[in-house]
C-alpha cells in the first residue's frame, strides 16, 4: 500500500492531513534510560502526548535495556520496542544473548531490531567483536522481515558497505539513525531503500550538513527522533532529552524544506508508520 506521504504533493494531501495535523513519532528514545520512577516516566509520556506524540520507539543497547523496552511497552500504550546490542556493547553479545533478542522479538511490541552497526569513535570494542555482532543481528533481522535501526558513528561507510554487500539485501530494510554523513552518503542510503533520521542535532548552530542533506533527502524517506535523554534540541541544548521536544526537529525541517509543519508531522508519521508497521494515525 503507497504510504499516503507519497503523495503528499497531489491532491489527496488535503485529504490526509486532518488525520495526522500535529501527530509526531519519537522512533529513537531510550525511555530505560530517562527517567528512575514509574511516576517520572508516566509523566515524561504524558508530556510528550500533549505534544502530539502519538508513538514513541523505546531502542534497546543491550539485552537489559532491551528486556525493559518491551516491559515499558506493556504498560503503556504507544509505546514500541526495538532490541538489539549496541556495537559499544559488541563483547557482551553471546550465544545466550542473542537466544535471548531472537524470543524478545516474538512479544507483539516488539518493532524493529536495533540500535546496530558499527561505531569507532569509542574504539574500546574491538572492531572483529562489533562486525560480528552486527552482521548476526542484520542476518536475524532480514530472516524475520523486521526493521533494523542503524546506529554508526564514525563508521558511516564502513556501515553502508556491508548493508551493500548483504546477501538478503531484499529483505532488508531499515533506518540510519542519527545520521551524521554528507549528501553522497545520503544517496547511497537512499539507493538501498533505507530511511534516514534526524534528531535534535538538526537545530545546532554549527550542524550544517546535517540541514544539507535535510534538503537533499525526500521527505518521503525522512524519519524524526529524539534519541532522549541525549541530543536535547536548541533551545534545550545540554539539559536531558525527552520525546515530548521531537517537534523541534519537525520545525527544523519544515523550514529546511519550507514545508507547513503539519505536512511534516504528517509525512514522517505515516514513514514510521509504515516502516515500523505502528497502528497510530
Ligand atoms: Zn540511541
Amino acid at each position: 500500500m503507497p504510504s499516503p506521504c507519497q503523495g503528499y504533493l497531489a491532491p489527496e494531501k488535503f485529504q490526509m492531513k486532518n488525520a495526522n495535523e500535529r501527530h509526531l513519532v519519537d522512533t529513537h528514545a531510550h525511555l530505560d534510560m530517562l527517567a528512575k520512577t514509574d511516576t517520572e516516566l508516566s509523566s515524561i509520556l504524558e508530556k510528550a502526548r500533549a505534544e502530539g506524540v502519538v508513538a514513541i520507539i523505546s531502542v534497546g543497547i543491550d539485552l537489559e535495556s532491551s528486556r525493559k523496552a518491551v516491559s515499558f511497552a506493556e504498560s503503556y500504550e504507544n509505546v514500541y520496542v526495538s532490541v538489539g546490542v549496541h556495537p559499544n556493547d559488541a563483547t557482551i553479545f553471546s550465544e545466550d544473548v542473542f537466544d535471548a533478542l531472537e524470543s524478545l522479538v516474538e512479544n507483539r511490541n516488539v518493532k524493529a531490531w536495533g540500535e546496530i552497526g558499527l561505531d569507532f569513535y569509542r574504539d574500546y570494542t574491538p572492531r572483529k567483536l562489533q562486525y560480528e555482532a552486527f552482521e548476526a543481528q542484520l542476518d536475524a533481522a532480514s530472516k524475520r522481515g523486521l526493521p533494523v535501526i542503524i546506529h554508526a558513528r564514525d563508521a558511516l561507510k564502513e556501515c553502508i558497505e556491508i548493508i551493500e554487500g548483504f546477501s538478503n539485501k531484499r529483505d532488508l530494510h531499515g533506518v540510519f539513525h542519527c545520521f551524521s554523513g554528507d549528501v553522497e552518503e545520503a544517496r547511497r542510503v537512499l539507493d538501498l531503500d533505507f530511511f534516514i533520521s534526524f534528531t535534535g542535532v538538526i537545530t545546532f548552530p554549527n550542524a550544517k550538513m546535517v540541514r544539507e542533506v535535510a534538503a537533499y533527502v525526500p521527505i518521503q524517506k525522512i524519519l524524526i527522533e529524539t534519541d532522549a535523554p541525549f541530543l536535547s534540541p536548541v533551545p534545550y541544548r545540554g539539559k536531558p532529552n525527552e520525546p515530548a521536544r521531537v517537534k523541534y526537529v519537525a520545525e527544523a525541517i519544515a523550514k529546511i524544506k519550507d514545508m507547513d509543519f503539519s505536512e511534516v508531522a504528517s509525512c514522517t508519521t505515516s514513514n514510521a508508520r509504515a516502516l515500523f508497521d505502528l497502528s497510530v494515525q
